[in-house]
């Protein structure tokens, strides 16, 4: 067995352990490893940064700073996308989620706040839901 540190698209991280590496290659190619959290498939392999425990010196440049703003820009362009193009619906999200999935509602893009039992529940009902990144925070509270 081997034990892998996956993250989902929406940036959920969370362990999976597969028989091998290509028994991970297989199911995740096959769109099998789901997120535990929002149930999306795209996941992948955290990237992990070698171990520097012990040493202070470093032979390479620290991209770790630069990784995090990209990611930060990222989710941050995912957030104002959803924002801007989709409904706020509150906290009727998951009844509008079930009633859009199950064709009582217009089908269109929504976003609102569920609770996570909610969520659980629409998950387990087949419908696809993810958090929305956190906001990118206010000007004011850099520094
Ligand atoms: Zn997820």
């Amino acid at each position: 067995m081997i034990k892998y540190a996956l993250v989902c698209a929406v940036g959920h991280e969370f362990e999976g352990w597969f028989g091998s590496s290509s028994d991970y290659d297989d199911q995740s190619g096959r769109g099998l490893v789901d997120c535990p959290v929002c149930g999306v498939a795209e996941v992948r392999k955290q990237i992990m940064a070698p171990a520097v425990a012990g040493t202070k010196r470093r032979s390479s440049p620290d991209i770790a700073p630069q990784m995090r703003e990209m990611m930060m820009q990222a989710q941050a362009a995912v957030r104002s996308h959803v924002e801007e193009n989709f409904d706020y619906v509150g906290d009727t999200f998951a009844r509008e989620a079930r009633a859009i999935h199950e064709g009582r509602s217009e089908e269109r893009g929504i976003y609102g706040e569920a609770s996570p039992k909610e969520v659980t529940a629409l998950i387990e009902d087949g419908v696809r839901v993810a958090p929305l990144p956190p906001a990118p925070p206010k000007k004011e509270e850099l520094n």
